[in-house]
């Protein structure tokens, strides 16, 4: 940088500076101005700018820049005439605060100095103009003690030893116990540590003291801790650079009992209450409160005990949130009966508290509906939906892993999904513990309040089916090894049998041994009304992806407007299903296979039917049978296992009836009653037909083997080699209309084609809809309306969408697949070897399967979307892959012009506001460079 011109304006005091200019001024500094300009009370003072920070810093040197001394000179000056105080003198001395502040409040700044400007000269001066000894020495001790630590940087515990040994030497429960002389004997004392540990006196220049400060507050933008925080939080140059320093007058609130100091917030941030919220102490001064050496009262005491105050009090703080519209978290001090208020900010506070303060300020008009809509960032939502820890509970965590579906939960742990379903019915509580999960587990999802795997990603199986259930995950915890075959898990030195009791917390990843209390989500009324206004703003629907009568109640209740997926391959996995999906699948002949499809098509019918009630009026998209069918098998080793199994024990069979007979050679007939009969005499046949049975599945399962099965044999191209399969489902689906729209629900039905790559794939199913349709039309009596598309999850079928638009009524974009197609990446090889690499090294901005990849994968979707409504004008688009749900995504889903995004269930919610803030937001989005060339191309 160069160095900054004599012109430059380096101070700034608090009747000039820009209140709005955070980055110049800091948070802290802003504010001040801010206040002092609109007529609250605040002490005067002056502001040094970030930029005579970073021109500090520049230098290199230890002098501060050109100009800047003289400049600070001068706003003493004023300070001076504005007090009827001087800086230095013993008789009638200016004291004042030094404090740090840059455009964001981060930990690792330097600490406040209170009471600069004191020595040993000027303290009997303090003394006699107060006439109070006792507080002369204690501001005395305070600063020496402050000064020494902050600005000449010797260690706390220097200065705590001799004050605690005084303590307890004087028999002082706490500081006010001390007297005027204990306090003059450690400031002597205070004044002998700094000379011990700097090797030179206390500085008693004033203006040196104050050189000193403003130098280490620069430098402690450049301390590790500061550097580091802006590291790990992303503080880039552009959010914060440099620290400014705020020069104060000190005001007091230890002067006596008609003084005190106090923090508070304008409303309760942990509910979001409209109450006055603090804390304060009578005769404190500043860290006092927060310090924890005396405790401090609630703020609705002060009501008892300085009434006049209080009052001012509740005036600040309505002028406050006046005139900032937001709620604040402020800090004032009382000295002889005068309130000054020395810091407001934008208060944190938790999401309850968020929601409910939107609602209320926008009835109390501080605050529009958008303003309220902007002010809740979406994710802060996630914490309202799921049970999490109580945040008062203190454990330690035995493992870590993924936080990969949000909220906590406990239970006794099992290891398989069979046993997870008895013990569910059995009452009790558990959490499915997996190395890593597969589509046969889905029993235990269900049964299970939550799930741990040792393997696997933020997208493996186990994730994202917890996340679509809305139930806690952790994935991937590597520290957990678990033995499958024994039942047990080893968690560092422990040992996880079945039935020890566990929690999980989805939410960051940990495992606690034990159960911990949790505190349950709360879809509150306010939270139903802020949705409501996102509602009336978005242009996007929000729809969910749901697939069982439970997610789609739920859905509902979280405002969807509609199922964008719902898939069918979710049914087949049930423990009654899939029986019948395995004879489907292992018939030997199309009269067997047909056999089993007519016993699976009521039971597909009748899940239809409850969906489409629930979700009625709205749409419900069902996709047609997707994943490669020998997925419903069990694999090779397993089978092969289980056939040798069996066939052991076929000869086990076979040896205990022959030792039946030859016992009843032995003996004589009435002794044999008493024998033992372990196995009838079907035995043998039973254990030949499981034999049979698994072989065939066996030579099944070795006939389907595909080397890359979700490029292989699935979606559209089952459905054209096994037309059946189709025609069963699409059947299920007209014939649940029929039979709802008879029962009087208004039903829509959309049939959804997965893996489409050719118009002429999307004709041939289209021909088994058409046919089915005026079968059922006839059997039924009745006029079917529904709608027929097709998902949009391969490369090809984006360059092909003008033509597919011919055909299909609608498009869903498939983004998980999409992307896996775009980049080459198989997901789970991607997160589990190359893509956390990828991240760290900024190779790939994010993980492309949870952040939508707006640049490649954005810019197909682009495309296709202005090639099919060019079509077809009326085609509805939208994206049912699991980015649909994130903020950022659904933003780009808005510019790019879709009608919907589908997400699940817990993330409908975030969904809404998100599609509000993306209205809202609008003018501000940048599109991205690629993808305004392609809108211009076409
Ligand atoms: P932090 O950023 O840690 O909150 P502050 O700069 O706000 O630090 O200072 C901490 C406390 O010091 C304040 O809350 C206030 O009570 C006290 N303080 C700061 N400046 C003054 C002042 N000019 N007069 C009296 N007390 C002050
Ligand atoms: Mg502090
Ligand atoms: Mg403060």
């Amino acid at each position: 940088m160069e160095a900054k011109s004599k012109t430059t304006q380096f101070v700034y005091s608090f009747k000039e500076g820009d209140g709005q200019n955070k980055k110049l001024l800091g948070g802290k500094g802003a504010n001040l101005c801010e206040m002092t300009q609109i007529g609250i009370n605040v002490p005067p003072g002056f502001v040094i700018s970030t930029e005579a920070c970073l021109a500090y810093i520049d230098t290199g040197s230890h002098d501060l820049p050109d100009g800047l001394i003289g400049d600070v000179h001068a706003k003493i000056r004023e300070l001076e005439q504005a007090t009827g105080k001087i800086f230095g003198d013993p008789e009638n001395m200016l004291l004042v605060s030094v404090r740090s502040g840059s455009a964001l409040s981060m930990p690792g700044m330097m600490d406040t100095i209170l009471n600069l400007g004191l020595n040993a000269e000027s303290l009997p001066g303090l003394i006699k103009l107060t006439g109070n000894e006792r507080f002369g020495y204690d501001s005395y001790r305070r600063f020496i003690q402050l000064f020494g630590k902050v600005a000449l940087g010797i260690a706390d515990e220097k200065f705590d030893k001799p004050f605690e040994a005084l303590k307890k030497r004087v028999g002082a429960k706490n500081d006010l116990d001390l007297s005027a002389d204990n306090l003059r004997e450690i400031s002597e004392v205070f004044l002998d540590v700094v000379q011990g540990a700097t090797g030179r006196p206390f500085p008693e220049d004033v203006f040196q003291q104050l050189e000193l400060a403003i130098k280490a507050v620069f430098n402690s933008w450049m301390g590790k801790r500061a550097v580091d925080y802006r590291r790990e939080f992303k503080i880039t140059p552009n959010l914060a650079n440099g620290t400014a320093v705020n020069i104060q007058t000190m005001v007091f609130g230890n002067m006596g009992d008609d003084c005190a100091t106090g923090v508070g917030f304008t409303r309760n941030p942990g509910t979001g209450e409209n109450v006055m919220f603090g804390e304060f102490l009578v005769n404190a001064q500043g860290e006092d409160v927060v310090a924890g050496i005396r405790t401090p009262k609630p703020v609705h005491e002060m009501e008892m005990v300085m009434p006049e105050m209080y009052k001012q009090l509740v005036a600040l703080r309505d002028r406050l949130e006046n005139h900032y519209h937001e709620v604040q978290d402020y800090e004032y001090t009382i000295e002889k009966g005068v309130l000054y208020c020395l810091q407001t900010r934008n208060g944190k506070m938790n999401a309850t508290a968020r929601v409910r303060t939107s609602i209320e300020m926008v009835k109390d008009e501080l605050i529009t509906k958008q303003e309220a809509l902007l002010r809740v960032d979406p994710e802060e939502l996630d914490q309202l939906l799921h049970p999490m820890l109580d945040p008062s509970t203190k454990a330690e965590p035995v493992a870590h892993g993924l936080p990969a579906s949000p909220g906590a939960a406990s239970g006794a742990v099992v290891f398989d999904a069979d046993r997870a379903e008895l013990a569910k019915k059995e009452g009790e509580k558990v959490i499915l513990v997996r190395e890593e999960t597969k589509p046969e587990d889905i029993h235990g999802f269900f049964a299970a309040e939550g799930v741990l795997t040792s393997r696997g990603g933020k997208t493996s199986h186990a994730a994202v089916v917890a996340r679509g259930m809305g139930k806690p995950c952790v994935a991937g915890a590597e520290g957990i090894v678990v033995d499958v075959e024994k039942h047990i898990a080893h968690v560092g030195v422990h040992v996880l049998h079945e039935g020890d009791v566990i929690t999980i917390d989805g939410g960051n990843g940990n495992v606690y041994l034990g159960e911990l209390p949790t505190v349950p989500p709360k879809f509150s009324e306010e939270l139903r009304t802020l949705l409501s206004w996102a509602d009336e703003i978005a242009r996007l629907k929000i729809m969910t992806n749901a697939d069982t009568v439970d997610a789609a109640t739920k859905a509902v209740d979280y405002g969807a407007m509609g199922i964008g997926l719902c898939r069918t391959e979710r049914m087949f996995n049930a423990q009654d299903r899939l029986p019948i999906v395995i004879d489907m699948i292992i018939a030997k002949d199309q009269v067997e296979r047909q056999e089993a499809l007519d016993r699976l098509r009521p039971i597909q019918r009748g899940d239809f039917k409850d969906i489409l009630k629930i979700m009625a009026p709205r749409p419900v998209t069902i996709r047609l049978l997707d994943p490669p069918i020998h997925e419903f098998l069990p694999n090779e080793k397993q089978l092969e296992q289980e056939i040798a199994h069996l066939t052991s024990l076929r000869d086990t069979v076979e040896g205990v009836n022959d030792l039946m007979n030859a016992m009843h050679l032995l003996r004589r007939k009435a002794d044999t009653k008493e024998l033992p009969k372990p196995f009838g005499p079907g035995g043998r046949e039973l254990v030949e037909s499981a034999i049979a049975k698994k072989t065939q599945m066996l030579h099944k399962v070795r006939e389907l083997f595909e080397v890359n099965p979700m490029l292989g044999h699935r979606g559209v191209r089952l459905g054209i080699t096994y037309p059946e399969i189709y025609e069963m489902q699409i059947r299920a689906v007209l014939e649940a209309a029929a039979e709802c729209s008879k029962e009087g629900h208004d039903v829509h039905p959309e049939i959804m084609v997965p893996q489409v790559c050719t118009s002429r794939e999307l004709l041939w199913v289209k021909e088994i809809v058409d046919r089915v349709r005026t079968e059922v039309e006839a059997e039924y009596d009745t006029k079917l309306k529904f709608k027929f598309g097709t998902m949009i999850e391969v490369v090809r079928a984006c360059m092909r969408a003008g033509r597919l638009a011919e055909t299909a009524e609608f498009f869903s974009f498939g983004t998980n697949d999409l992307t896996q197609a775009s980049f080459s990446f198989s997901r789970e090889d991607a997160e589990n070897k190359f893509l956390p690499l990828y991240e760290s090294n900024h190779i790939l901005q994010h993980n492309p399967f949870e952040v939508l990849d707006v640049k490649g994968v954005g810019r197909l979707m682009g495309i296709t979307v202005d090639w099919g409504r060019k079509t077809n004008p009326d085609l509805k688009v939208g994206i049912c892959g699991e980015q649909g749900g994130h903020p950022e995504s659904i933003r780009f889903c808005h510019h790019v012009g879709l009608t919907y995004v589908s997400c699940s269930p817990p993330r409908v919610p975030i969904a809404r506001l998100g599609a509000a803030q993306a209205k809202l937001l609008e003018k501000e989005y940048v599109i991205q460079q690629g993808l305004t060339t392609v809108n211009k191309s076409i």
